[in-house]
């Protein structure tokens, strides 16, 4: 983060003062994770920057592969991160809609037709603990057995290549490595990434996606705030974190067919802040299991709870109404990127399918195979697939293609 005066705790101050306004709470005696992303903006002739959440939200579920939906109507990753990036990316398509009204604070559509970011504004990640995966690899190993506890001081960089992921916590040893999603050993497999590897790709990608990549340029963190980590760990997680958001990707910079023109590895500034959410794992004490429940807000827009990726207490026959699916899932996605594009005055993506207008995003598939392609550092990355993106933006499955890949 550039923006001078700006404190890291602010951001997280105003994450809990926003929650605690709100009428949720994690199942009782249930602990939760808690994510947001703020807009930070420095206005002119001011000294502070002013701080507004844009998106929050709670969880540390994900859905196993074989309950992932064909059309598009529930999230598969719950995890706090995940839903706090998807809520920005809500926001950041509204504002587009609310700037033809009155025109944005926080963003402005350039001469090329594309909107980005005003100067003086960031964006910063806030999450209550270690995101799972490589950032908090070695900071697991500390609470293990001493055996496994010696890896703590172990070199932080990768032995082995990265294009080989493991699954959830196993090989406590492979650092810098892309893994899925942890989970209990006796689980079914899940398919999603874990959160270090999504934020790494934030940072090359932006955090905007294909889709929206067509009415913005890419969209960085400044900044990522990271609590709850016991002050023996501070310096090696903030070198894990370091190593896990950018540190492991870097060596795309160098390569001269790299990136396409507006992509670059960012480096967002890691800060650890002090302090606790009431909901935490450590505030309840160490043995609470996590709550089932997500909490996603949007500012300005929405506030549901989901619990296996669905609206909670929506009925099943009511799950494929419009109104009753999750604002954050795939296909209310496609449906509010096709209104904006309609406002736009640009094509639509009708008649195709999600999987298929994502595809037609030339720039971004070419920046996202710099870093996920063959021979790329995130090789191994698992792709969730055509598999569960072969609806329209009605939400239909296109069977032909659902038919194939079964
Ligand atoms: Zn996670």
């Amino acid at each position: 983060m550039s923006l001078p005066g700006w404190n890291p705790d602010d951001a997280v101050a105003a994450t809990l003062s926003l929650l605690a306004s709100i009428s949720y709470a994690p199942q009782p005696g249930k602990f939760s994770i808690l994510a947001s992303i703020s807009i930070v903006r420095l206005a002119p002739e001011s000294t502070t920057p002013s701080i507004k959440v844009i998106s929050l939200g709670t969880g540390s579920k994900c859905l196993p592969v074989d309950r992932l939906p064909l059309n598009g109507d529930a999230l598969h990753d719950s995890h706090a991160e995940v839903l706090a990036r998807r809520g920005a990316v809500r926001w950041l398509l509204e504002e587009v809609l609310r700037d033809a009204d009155e025109p944005s604070e926080w963003i402005i559509k350039g001469l090329d037709g594309l909107f980005r970011l005003r100067p003086q504004v960031e964006l910063c990640l806030y999450v209550s603990t270690v995101p799972c995966g490589d950032a908090s690899t070695r900071l697991l190993a500390s609470a293990q057995e001493p055996s496994v506890a010696a890896l703590k001081d172990s070199t932080p960089w990768p032995i082995l290549p990265p294009d080989a992921p493991s699954r959830g916590r196993d090989d406590y040893a492979r650092l810098g490595v892309l893994r899925t999603k942890p989970g209990r050993a006796d689980a079914p497999p899940v398919s999603s990434m874990a959160c270090s590897d999504k934020i790494a790709r934030w940072g090359v990608l932006g955090i905007q996606g294909a889709l929206l990549s067509t009415v913005c340029h890419p969209v960085y963190l400044g900044a990522i705030v990271i609590g709850e980590v016991p002050e023996s760990m501070r310096e090696n997680v903030k070198i894990d974190c370091e190593r896990a958001f950018w540190g492991r990707v870097g060596r795309l910079d160098a390569k001269q067919d790299g990136l396409p023109e507006g992509y670059r590895v960012s480096t967002p500034a890691v800060h650890l802040t002090s302090i606790p959410f009431t909901y935490s794992k450590v505030s309840l004490g160490g043995t609470a299991s996590s709550s089932n429940d997500s909490l996603c807000w949007i500012a300005g827009s929405s506030s549901e709870v989901l619990i296996n990726g669905l609206r909670r207490g929506v009925p099943p026959k009511h799950r494929a109404k419009e109104k009753f699916r999750p604002v954050l899932s795939k296909i209310s996605f496609f449906t509010l990127y096709c209104s904006v594009m309609r406002a736009l005055d640009k094509p639509l993506p009708s008649e195709t399918t999600y999987y298929a207008a994502k595809e037609a995003v030339q720039q971004y598939q070419d920046a996202k195979m710099s870093l996920v392609g063959q021979g790329a550092p995130f090789s191994g990355w698992i792709r969730s697939g055509e598999k569960w993106e072969s609806f329209d933006s009605i939400g239909t499955v296109r069977l032909a293609l659902r038919d194939n890949q079964q």
